[in-house]
């Protein structure tokens, strides 16, 4: 049997390599390699592709959401909302603008923060909501736009993982006053290292994220783009709608393939006021003995990774008293974000998989639930 790994771009690569020598030319004439050229023309790209006003690049997701946040004036004394079930930047950002991240339970299906969730955590100090849209789908935005409206409260999104993604027509992203996208490798749209970009449709906003990403703001902070990573995405960007249609085909396997076998829960459709474009970053699947399935699988030479193991509540600086930058203090139970961290599993899903490799991971999963049953 052949291993499937969780993630890989060793054939993609392959078939760019002609684009890659050509930019490492450009990049060896140019007369340095930090004037920018490149990564202004990957802010044009993410301008057309999101339809955002501005895009401003920087050196990671993580960065592009500090960035976002100061640029939109979060600081000290201010409390800004945020799913308790996320990757871990998306409350670690809020912490190093100086403010306090609130956590709020999500939506077991869409595992994305809700209007009502939302509502009932609001106080006088919550300055900001931020929504995340996490694997494959979007947070319902037209009701949480409306409650931000109706409250006062700045609308912002970690919409790292939603590249093509869209509701009512508008990309993820655009929502609020801004948002972000990351190229970590295994994103849809991922470089060879890390790069990230704010995304808004507000001037001023940009101007701001701008300094701050150069060092030339107020706030002792900067994160400037690399060149290198510009080049790669730029001819990432061309096959990047074609990687984006491999995705559904792969996700539409697993499902055929696996939502018939007992002790799984496919990924769910979770409908949004708006139509709504998916786009497949993540499958993750609801799995009863999730780890020991994992090792079963890492047995038969296939990889996965728990999205998310732990709740951003339960991560050591978070859940420890004292660190005087933590949350505040309303420790609550987290049903659903509790119940997703036990049971939740990313498969591998990326173009350079096969159709063979994702019949390979079902029937391993599928033996493996066969032989707990008997
Ligand atoms: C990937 C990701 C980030 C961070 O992006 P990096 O480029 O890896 O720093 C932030 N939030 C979410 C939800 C992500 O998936």
């Amino acid at each position: 049997m052949m291993p499937v790994r969780f993630f890989t771009t060793h054939r993609a690569l392959a078939e760019e390599e002609d684009f890659l020598t050509e930019a490492l030319n450009g990049l060896r004439s140019s007369p340095t390699r930090t004037n920018g050229s490149l990564v202004r023309q990957l802010e044009d790209e993410v301008a057309s592709r999101t339809g955002a006003a501005h895009a401003v690049a920087c050196n990671s997701g993580t960065d592009a959401l500090v960035a976002l946040l100061l640029a939109a004036g979060i600081g000290p004394g201010d409390e800004v909302i945020v799913p308790v079930y996320s990757f871990f930047a998306t409350a670690s950002c809020v912490v190093h603008a100086g403010a306090t991240p609130v956590f709020v339970d999500v939506d077991p299906d869409s595992y994305a923060l809700t209007a009502d969730s939302v509502a009932a955590a609001v106080t006088e100090r919550t300055a900001a909501v931020l929504v995340v849209h996490l694997f494959h789908q979007m947070a319902d935005m037209e009701p949480l736009r409306t409650l931000c409206d109706e409250r006062g409260l700045l609308l912002l999104e970690d919409s790292a993982e939603a590249i093509g993604m869209t509701q009512g027509g508008l990309h993820a992203g655009r929502f609020g006053a801004g948002g972000v996208l990351s190229f970590f490798p295994t994103k849809t749209w991922g470089g060879l290292g890390d790069c990230g970009v704010i995304v808004t449709d507000d001037l001023g906003l940009a101007d701001r994220a701008r300094e701050v990403v150069a060092g030339v703001s107020a706030t002792p902070w900067c994160s400037e783009a690399d060149e290198v990573q510009a080049a790669v995405l730029l001819a990432k960007a061309r096959r990047l709608d074609g990687e984006i249609e491999r995705r559904r085909e792969l996700a539409q396997r697993y499902d055929e393939r696996l939502k018939a076998v007992q002790g799984v829960r496919t990924p769910r459709l979770k409908e949004a006021q708006q139509p709504q474009n998916r786009v497949w970053y993540v499958y993750l699947a609801e799995l009863e003995h999730r780890d020991e399935l994992a090792a079963f699988l890492a047995e038969r030479g296939v990889e996965t990774e728990a999205y998310y193991p732990r709740t951003i509540a339960d991560q050591p600086c978070f859940s420890g008293s004292g660190s005087g930058s933590g949350p505040a203090d309303r420790r609550a139970s987290f049903p659903n974000a509790e119940y997703a961290a036990t049971r939740a599993l990313g498969l591998p899903l990326y173009p350079d998989m096969t159709d063979a490799d994702v019949d390979e991971v079902c029937s391993a999963i599928t033996d493996f639930y066969s032989a707990k049953a008997n």
